[in-house]
């Protein structure tokens, strides 16, 4: 049985990068013992002063207290050793963008972590299902989907794959929640909401870039003042880190092909006279 949030104290983190890093220092934020795990000490060591830095950010900007900054920090031990995640009873993987390597930590974890431990992965792209089925939990294995950089970002996208049970959905979103996050669920199908459509439009600002539509700056300055947006996507994309983005982008594209025709129900909504804001009803309804 999965377990509830109440029985949950150790969190492990497979991976000591951009989101591991990240994900380490909200779970002790929030009060949870953590053990960071990466492949070598240096990146161990990474992780922590990424993690020092940012709790020295949130102490100058007065929103954490010295002492409070100190505690978060004692209270994630890192390793290099998989099996200090033995006693976790959620483990969230931020691992390469890589399936095999993914399904490959997943069985280990499998082994080593106790019967009741959820597996969860921040994958942006890859299939639960089948990170899931190197395991033989494929019911206690669930998205638990971060945005950069986790410390600041509020968002935590869920993902269910095929046979992840509502109960652990459902920790899922309460661990997020209790971590401060605010959640939204999406079905296991490529790129879930965010990267599906975040990705085609990083590709588009970077194939504009490539061929001379504008300079680097005033494409993300167009973006950002056109449409509201805070980062422009060639900003956006050396924040997400360029080598997630192509591997995000690889799989969206091996699994949908060209996603880049204008949507079936965008002409038929224009044909429909409902454009959006202007017309009352677009996607939404506006009064
Ligand atoms: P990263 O390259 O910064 O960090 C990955 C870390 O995983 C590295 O330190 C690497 O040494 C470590 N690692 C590799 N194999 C490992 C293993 N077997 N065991 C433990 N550690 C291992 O990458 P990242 O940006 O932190 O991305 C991690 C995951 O999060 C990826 O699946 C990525 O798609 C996803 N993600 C990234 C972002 C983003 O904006 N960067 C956002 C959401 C989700």
């Amino acid at each position: 049985m999965a377990p509830q949030l109440e029985t949950i104290d150790r969190v492990g983190v497979v991976g000591a990068g951009t989101m591991g890093s990240g994900i380490a220092q909200v779970a002790a934020t929030a009060g949870y013992d953590v053990v960071m795990r990466d492949i070598e000490q240096e990146y161990v060591d990474n992780g922590f002063e990424t993690i020092a830095d940012s709790l020295d950010r949130l102490v100058a900007r007065e929103q954490l207290t010295d002492a409070d900054a100190a505690d978060v920090r004692d209270r994630i031990t890192g390793t290099t050793v998989l099996d200090d995640l033995a006693d976790c009873d959620i483990v969230v993987e931020a691992a390469l963008e890589d399936l095999e390597v993914k399904r490959d930590v997943f069985a280990d974890l499998d082994a080593i972590c106790h019967d009741d431990a959820v597996l969860a992965t921040n994958t942006s792209t890859l299939s639960i299902t089948s990170i899931a089925s190197a395991t033989e939990r494929p019911d206690a294995v669930v998205g638990l989907h971060f945005m950069n950089p986790v410390p600041i970002m509020e968002g935590v996208e869920i993902v269910v794959g095929e046979k992840t049970t509502d109960e652990v959905t459902d920790l899922a979103h309460a661990f997020a929640e209790a971590l401060g996050k605010t959640t939204w669920e999406a079905d296991d199908k490529p790129g879930f909401v965010t990267n599906r459509i975040l990705m085609p439009w990083i590709n588009e600002g970077i194939r504009a870039y490539d061929e001379g539509v504008a300079s680097k700056e005033d494409i993300d300055t167009g973006m950002e003042l056109g449409t509201n947006v805070p980062m422009g996507p060639l900003t956006l994309a050396d924040h997400i880190g360029l080598d997630v983005c192509l591997h995000a982008s690889e799989t969206l594209h091996e699994e949908l092909g060209d996603r880049y025709k204008p949507a079936y129900l965008l002409k038929r909504k224009v044909e429909a006279g409902d454009l959006g804001k202007k017309t009352g009803v677009g996607f939404y309804e506006y009064e």
